[in-house]
């Protein structure tokens, strides 16, 4: 089981861990801790390096199996042994533009629900471009200027972004996590990593953000889509 440093702290860069496993095959590593994000919830998985007795890796793919955090390593140096210190660092640009496109999009979701009652339906993010989807029949081209106008109000209102991990009973008091329908938790989940955006939007999510909505600095709609009478698609960009 990996201690998922992320989850507490997104703002950590590099973390001491030792190796657990390591498979051969597939070039993957197991540490006890990891501040490396695996993916999921939309946001794609960290890169970086990992330093093990003075070889410097390339981490090129991070992924969640289980419990545990795999690291694919790059290169074709011999792997380390299990038991040794190990030494992460994340490609922080990377993953600073995606703490900020992610929260650029639940700042988008708090938005748009509390402005035209539209929920969240699913969405997807690289670095600096993101995409909601909604269910928001009234949704039309006009409003893209709108939209625009009242995310970059919220980024100007510098609201603060909270993490908190509570029992799931606890969550499911929450009236307004269960808004989104993309976080219908599986059964068997005792903990709820919930992401607030004080006085303005509230979800279950596992993802890294920044701390205050003025780090995401100036949102653009650049594009909507029609995927049907009720389901459009929104498209940001972060600068
Ligand atoms: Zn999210």
């Amino acid at each position: 089981m990996t201690e998922l440093l992320y989850q507490t702290d997104s703002y950590l860069k590099e973390f001491p861990a030792a190796v657990t496993r390591v498979d051969a095959e597939t070039r993957a590593v197991l540490l006890d801790r990891s501040a490396f994000y695996p993916g999921g919830g939309g946001q794609p998985c960290d890169f970086g390096t990992l330093e093990v007795n003075g070889v410097v890796y390339p981490v090129e793919k991070v992924k969640k199996q289980g419990s545990d955090v795999l690291h694919f390593l790059g290169g074709n140096e011999p792997l380390p042994a299990p038991g040794s210190a190990a030494h992460g660092t994340l490609d922080w640009v990377r993953r600073y533009q995606l703490m900020r496109t992610h929260s650029a999009l639940h700042i988008l979701c708090g938005t748009v629900f509390r402005d035209y009652g539209a929920k969240v339906t699913g969405g997807d993010m690289e670095p600096l471009k993101g995409r909601m989807d909604f269910e928001f029949e009234t949704m039309r081209g006009e409003l893209v200027r709108e939209i625009e106008t009242a995310v970059n109000f919220e980024v100007q209102q510098r609201r603060e972004i909270r993490v908190r991990i509570l029992p799931r009973e606890e969550a499911f008091q929450i009236p307004d996590l269960i808004r989104t329908k993309i976080n219908l938790l599986p059964e068997g989940i005792l903990q709820v990593r919930t992401v607030e955006i004080v006085g303005l939007d509230l979800q279950a999510d596992g993802g890294t953000h920044v701390s205050n909505t003025s780090e995401v600095g100036k949102i653009k709609v650049v594009d909507y889509k029609s995927k049907g009478a009720i389901n459009k698609r929104i498209y940001i960009e972060v600068e």
